[in-house]
């Protein structure tokens, strides 16, 4: 299941450029136009806000690409973390 956090939305529109298929702008906040989409996942990972929320944690493939705790996206905290040993 995918959903927007329109508490977080800015309307940018960068998932929509990214999955037009499953994601469009409607009055200033995006909308799932069809989860199944193949696009979403990436569209959820380049969200600058996190608002795109990926439900199904059925499997490691299917796991959200942000930690909910922090709010980072997890490649950012990869990034972070490797920063960090530096
Ligand atoms: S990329 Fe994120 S903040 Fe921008 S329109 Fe899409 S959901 Fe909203």
């Amino acid at each position: 299941m995918v959903k927007i956090d329109e508490s977080r939305c800015m309307g940018c529109g960068i998932c929509a450029g990214i999955c037009p298929d499953g994601i469009e702008v409607i009055g200033g906040t995006a909308k799932i136009k069809n989860e199944n989409a193949t696009c979403i996942k990436e569209a959820a990972a380049s969200c600058p806000r996190h608002a795109i929320i990926l439900e199904n944690t059925e499997s490691s493939q299917n796991a959200p690409l942000y930690d909910r705790r922090s709010g980072l996206g997890l490649r950012m905290r990869g990034r972070r973390h490797r920063r960090g040993r530096r």
